[in-house]
């Protein structure tokens, strides 16, 4: 029938450790967390400076639902592009200093949208190997040439664009990588993209809200300049703690999206209350040193707690803190053996990563106390001395 090869590929994915299971919780997001019943301390959110369930955007969202509604009713470029969404995206312009800033439902969609709204068959895209999937979907949805370099590897980048004779050239990355926690190294990805005349789009999901001064993001944090030629992506639902993301550049290419971007102009507008929570979200990440400062704390603490263990903590300085496993059932069976001491850390398998590079993904939230991160650690050590002996 039809659907075997479905059961057999369900049969595979078990038997290698692959199957994703979902769970369901009890609570809203935070690190106080109800999973399949039991109570936990959570480390797996996005939520980095723990605005997910803030007061201040709960109540804007609220007075937002009394005036606005609910529903956009259509798309943006039709009747769905109300007051709220072109107050946010003049304030997520003026936050990052581009011209203008366009405003998508999510991160996937912003990145399905810039990508083959900029390259097609003739060009060619250069991306790192460990960027974001919807980076690796937009390349084939563009259907220009998909050239992928070794991780932050410049050099062999540079080798790349030399040779390339495409018509027009793409750089794209991930400012701080998801399931690694590393920085691109911007400064040089941007010299690449002048010298070969390259847009450079930058993935910031990760870095917006945390990182460069009031959380403006990574292309602040390495103070590069507003050039034509650069377009930063930054999502929402991360450290921003709502959903969806933006695209910021010049007034140019923030034109030439609404005009060609598919995904932009056929889908509708996501609602009202998610552009007027985000704005009392951009005034906490703003004024957020705070909890910027603690959630650095935090990372310090963590990683010098991790320092004895014979499993490999990545080199990130930023709130995703890996710990190398390799195996996908060691991996899985890690994760278990926190979650029955108290403490959900997601195991992160293939295809998210390389094949033999399992990892525990250990998120970092402001939200966060040092005994949850003590706690933590003394639960890791524990899994450790059993695995040991
Ligand atoms: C989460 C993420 C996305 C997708 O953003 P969503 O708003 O969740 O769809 C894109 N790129 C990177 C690097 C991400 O981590």
């Amino acid at each position: 029938m039809i659907w075997d090869a479905l059961e057999t590929g369900l049969a595979d994915l078990a038997a290698e450790g692959l199957l994703r299971r979902r769970r369901v919780l009890d609570s809203p997001c935070g690190p106080d967390a109800v999973v399949d019943g039991q109570q936990c301390i959570a480390f797996c959110s996005n939520d980095y400076l723990g605005l997910a369930n803030h007061p201040a955007i709960i109540a804007a969202a609220q007075q937002a639902a009394a005036q606005w509604g609910v529903g956009s009713g259509a798309s943006h470029v039709v009747s769905g592009h109300l007051r709220p969404h072109e107050q946010l995206e003049e304030r997520l312009a003026a936050f990052v200093g581009r011209e203008r800033a366009l405003y998508f439902t999510t991160g996937y969609m912003a990145n399905l949208a810039i990508v083959p709204a900029l390259v097609e068959r003739q060009d060619a895209i250069f991306a790192d190997r460990l960027n974001h999937a919807s980076l690796i979907d937009a390349a084939l949805l563009s259907r220009a040439e998909h050239i992928r370099f070794p991780h932050g590897d410049m050099d062999a980048l540079a080798a790349r664009l030399q040779q390339s004779h495409a018509r027009r050239k793409l750089i794209v990355t991930d400012a701080v990588f998801s399931m690694d926690g590393d920085l691109a190294p911007l400064p040089t990805l941007f010299q690449l993209a002048e010298r070969f005349d390259a847009w450079l789009v930058v993935d910031d999901a990760h870095g917006f809200g945390v990182l460069g001064p009031q959380g403006r993001g990574s292309i602040a944090h390495f103070q590069l300049p507003p050039s034509p030629r650069l377009i930063l992506m930054g999502t929402l639902g991360k450290a921003a703690g709502v959903s969806g993301a933006f695209v910021a550049g010049s007034s140019l290419v923030i034109e030439w999206l609404i005009q060609r971007a598919r995904p932009y102009i056929f889908t509708t507008a996501s609602s009202p209350i998610m552009a007027a929570a985000l704005q009392t979200s951009l005034d906490l990440i703003a004024s957020g040193d705070e909890r910027r400062a603690h959630l650095q704390h935090l990372i310090h603490r963590l990683q010098s707690g991790c320092k004895e263990l014979s499993w490999r903590l990545l080199a990130s300085s930023t709130a995703i803190q890996p710990v190398l496993i390799g195996e996908n059932q060691a991996a899985v069976q890690l994760s278990m053996q926190l979650l029955q001491r108290g403490f959900w850390v997601p195991a992160i398998r293939p295809p998210t990563v390389p094949a033999g590079t399992a990892r525990l993904r250990i998120s970092l939230s402001a939200a966060h106390t040092e005994a949850h991160i003590d706690g933590l650690i003394a639960a890791i050590q524990d899994c450790h001395a059993h695995v040991a002996c």
